[in-house]
Formats: structure tokens, sequence, C-alpha cells
């Protein structure tokens, strides 16, 4: 008897958890610290394999027309919505997210199939004029070679997702290299994706390959040539090191780092609406969010009751094992995690933060998983931790008395990921969203700073790395584009009037 029979169905594509007993690399849930499987890990020669493959497959999948790339993420996309359930599911015990957010990550892996299906037939170039009789200039975009992708432990699938559907549509073949805290849940979507190439006509061997390890097999990828693009998702540490080996060797990166995203209550905000953003934004998924708030300014005038709802809200907020109906907070992933979070409120309490929460909580039966009650740190200013991502649900709440001052504070950090403004005020919202607004990637009214739709470009700025990902015209980071000049004329006119002539 199978001891998940939810992770059943993953059987017919040939994932089966059962039989990952003696690999080097443990997961573990972090609902209750049980070891959940055992995988082999990516040896140096196997790496050097696998890369040859993709190299070789590059050439093949680069001549097959982009709609047909397209039918095989269709294809693709179809298949993960059977396994929707079983692949929510194992999110669930790999990373511990509640089933309905867990569910909304798998729905991503769909959404962007679906609109990488469409792109495939849209990957627009320009035509431009030339100064020259009887010449055209056109621009256009061509695959761009092999893509590595590098992934975080929180978004165990959909990061990987918005980078391989578009990377395959693209033309290019995918490397992944997943967190090491999350192997499982990259085994069942690689293996779907496998099951798809393995019957596609059209796609060569190596077309998509899974390279589990530590960060050492991110480390290859980065100083490897034959890799065009490294996107990698994850720590601003670990950024720093990707793009300076990236650069050395003039590949390119598409980097999507930490945030510390802010959240401004105007005078005029709806007060509810603003209670449910917050608790969403800060305490959801327990902080483990690159998007999660982790700074609020209220205003003056709704500090005290603001803050005396969120008090209640937190105080209240269901947390235990993500399995058990009603709960709203998950563990967090590790005790690293559990460390990071205790010792970010010891230094608030230090420099005078008044903390509300943040103490482990007991989950009979699941003693080994780390279980927080979210924390708010009332702050009078900024200190040391309040600007920097401690990854586990820590609101620092300050109040402010101007919008300028207020977006100010908002855009004081090292991190420029996302940002909202609760406002009901026209020319507060435009000036925030101005060009002497937010400095982040993403901006918005009314909601909070997490849980971006698919069909947006996803990223940030500043120490976010500055990456597109997803939506809009994120598509272009993985082709190169050509500028291309035609003659169809019987002479040879230089450009500026330049005369050269020669016979
Ligand atoms: P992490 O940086 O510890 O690890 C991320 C990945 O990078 C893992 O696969 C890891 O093995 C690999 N890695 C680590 N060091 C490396 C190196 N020197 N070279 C190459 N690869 C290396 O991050 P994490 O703890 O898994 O995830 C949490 C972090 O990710 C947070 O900072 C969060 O904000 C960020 N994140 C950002 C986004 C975004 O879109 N901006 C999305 C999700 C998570």
């Amino acid at each position: 008897m199978s001891k998940h029979p939810e992770l059943d169905s993953l059987r017919a594509v040939g994932f089966d958890m059962a039989q990952l007993t003696s690999g080097d690399l443990l997961s573990y849930s972090p609902i209750n610290g049980a070891v959940l499987g055992r995988v082999a890990t990516t040896s140096a020669a196997h790496y050097e394999r696998a890369v040859a493959a993709t190299a070789g497959a590059f050439l093949q999948w680069k001549a097959v027309p982009a709609p047909r790339r397209g039918e095989l993420v269709r294809q693709f996309g179809a298949l993960v919505r059977t396994h929707k359930p079983a692949l929510a599911h194992l999110i669930v015990l790999e990373v511990g997210k509640i089933p309905s957010e867990a569910a909304g990550e798998v729905q991503e892996v769909i959404d962007i199939c679906d609109f990488a299906v469409g792109l495939s037939r849209q990957l627009h170039g320009l035509t431009i004029a030339s100064e020259r009789v009887r010449h055209h200039m056109l621009e256009r975009w061509h695959p761009l070679g092999p893509v590595a992708i590098i992934t975080a432990f929180n978004f165990p699938m959909a990061v990987w997702s918005w980078n391989a559907a578009l990377a395959l549509i693209c033309g290019n073949p995918v490397i992944w290299k997943p967190s090491e805290k999350t192997p499982l849940t990259a085994l069942a979507l690689a293996a779907i994706l496998e099951s798809v190439v393995r019957d596609f006509s059209d796609a060569p061997t190596g077309l998509s390959t899974l390279l589990i390890g530590e960060r050492s097999v991110g480390e290859w990828l980065s100083r490897d040539p034959r890799i065009a693009l490294v996107s990698a998702t994850g720590s601003t540490r670990m950024g720093r090191d990707v793009a300076a080996h990236v650069a050395t060797r003039f590949g390119r990166t598409l980097l999507e780092l930490g945030g510390n995203n802010a959240m401004i209550v105007a005078p005029s905000a709806r007060e509810d609406l603003a209670v449910r953003a917050i608790t969403f934004a800060a305490a959801g998924t327990a902080g483990q969010r690159c998007t999660t708030l982790r700074r609020l300014y209220v205003h003056e005038s709704r500090y005290s009751v603001l803050l005396e709802r969120l008090r209640a809200a937190f105080a209240s907020l269901p947390v235990g094992n993500p399995l058990e109906k009603d709960v709203l907070i998950g563990p967090l992933i590790d005790q690293g995690a559990y460390d990071a979070m205790q010792s970010a409120l010891a230094s608030a309490r230090k420099a005078g933060g008044v903390v509300h929460g943040g103490e482990r909580v007991n989950v009979p039966g699941n003693e080994s998983g780390f279980y927080v009650r979210p924390a708010l740190v009332e702050l009078q200013a900024a200190i040391a931790v309040s600007q920097a991502e401690t990854f586990a649900p820590i609101l620092y709440v300050f109040s402010y008395r101007t919008i300028e001052d207020a977006i100010a504070a908002n855009n004081a950090v090292t991190q420029g990921l996302s940002s909202s403004l609760m406002t009901q005020d026209l020319s507060e919202a435009e000036l925030f969203l101005s060009a002497e607004g937010s400095d982040c990637g993403i901006a918005n009214i009314n909601i909070g700073p997490s849980g971006a739709e698919i069909g947006g470009a996803f990223g940030g700025e500043k120490e976010t790395g500055g990456g597109r990902e997803s939506g809009s015209d994120a598509w272009k980071a993985y082709m190169r584009r050509q500028t291309q000049t035609v003659n169809y004329s019987a002479v040879l006119p230089l450009a500026q009037g330049v005369k050269f002539d020669v016979g």
C-alpha cells in the first residue's frame, strides 16, 4: 500500500516516491520532519553528458517551427491539468504550503503553458524603414541556446515553468537545477515533461534535463560557456555569485532575487480591504514568498485602530499541519528559517521594537515541524533587520505623516521587487505609480504586494536582480535579436551617404 495514495496517479509518468529509497539527497517534509524520499544527486560525469546532450538538442529544436514547439508545451500543460491534484499534494508535503496555495501554484504552471502556446505564434519582430533605396530592414528574434533554470524552494514548480514554457517555445532546451530542499516536486514535474518529449516526434533527446544537487551544480552551470542563459531565482547572495560567474564568460543572466516589500495604508484606505490584504500578504505561505509583505507604513491617523485589528487577526490565524482542514499557516521550511526568524525578532527587540507574536507553535503530532505565529513588530524608524529580507512571517510596522515620506521609506531598501498602496485618493495612487513613486518592479493599488498573475512581467529592480519572467514581453530574454538589412536593388548605396567607389 502506498503511504501517499494521492500521488499514485503520477506513476503513469514514471514518478513513484515509494521507489526513492537509496539516493544521497534526503527530502524532508517540513510538516513533521519525516524523510519523504532519497534522491541521487548529479555527478560531474553525469553533468558533462547531460550538458553535451542539451547542446546537441539545441541544434535540432531551434529548427522546429515555433507553433510546433508550442504544441509540445500545450501537451505538457494538458498533462499537468490531469495531475494537478497529485502535484499540489506533493507541494503540500515537501514545502508545507496549504492545499489551496499549492493548487494555485500548479495552476500557475497550467496558465503559463496556455500563455506560451499562444505566444508561440506571436514571436513578433519589427520592420524598420531603411534610408537606402530598395533596401528593407528587419528585426528578428532567434532561439538563444540552452537555458539553465536554478530555482528556490518556495515556488518549486511555478518558477521553473515560467522559464521553461517560454524557453521551449522560443526554441531552447532547458536544464533545471531545483532547490536541494524540493527534489521530489522537481522529479514529478520533470517526469511529466519527459513523458511528453518521449512521444513527440520533433523533440530531440536532451530537450529537458533535470540535475538534482546542491549549489555546486548551480555553480557548474553558471561557469559553463555552453549555457546561453542562466535564469536564477533565490537569495541575493546566490544571485551575486551567479551574476559574477556568468559575466566572466559574457553569458546572459535572468535574476529573480530577494524582496523586501512594503505597503502604505493611506488615510482614505478601506480598512477591511487593508486588513485582509495585509494578513494574506504578510502571513500567507508562512511569510515565505519573495513578494511577502515585510514592511507596513500606516498613516498616523489610522495607526492605532489598524494595529489593533491586525494584532487580533494575526493572533487568530490558524497555524498547523497544512493537511488539516481550515489551517491557513503551515510550517517554515526548516530549522534554519526558524532560527533566522528568532534572531531577527531578538535584534528588533534589542533596537526597541515592540514584538507581537512570533513564537513557536506546538502542533501535536508534528513536534519536529517549525510552526510559528506570524509576528508584528512596531518600530519608530528603520533598523538593520527591517531593511533586510528575513524569509519568515515578520511584518515591521511604522507610522507616517506625508505620502512623500511613505514613498521615500518604501524605496529606502536595497531590494526592489513589489510594493502596494491602499488608498481611495486618486492623486496619491497616481503619484505612487508615477516616476516619482515606487521604485519596484511591481506596484499595486488596493491589493497587497503578493499574488501576481502570469500575464504581467514579473520581477524587480536593484538587488532583486532586474530580471523579468512570465508574461508581457519577458519571452525576449530567451531569444537573441538580429537586425537584418536586405538590398533588392542593383546598386550598393552606403549608409550615411558614405562614398567608397572602387573599380
Ligand atoms: P537560495 O538562494 O538558498 O537557493 C536558491 C537556489 O540557488 C537553489 O537551487 C540553490 O541550490 C542555488 N544556489 C545557491 N547558491 C548558489 C550559487 N552560489 N550558485 C548557483 N546556485 C546556487 O534561496 P532559497 O532559500 O531556496 O529561496 C528563498 C530566496 O529566494 C528568497 O530570498 C526569496 O526572496 C527568493 N525568491 C525570489 C523570487 C523572485 O522571483 N524574485 C522567487 C522565489 C524566491
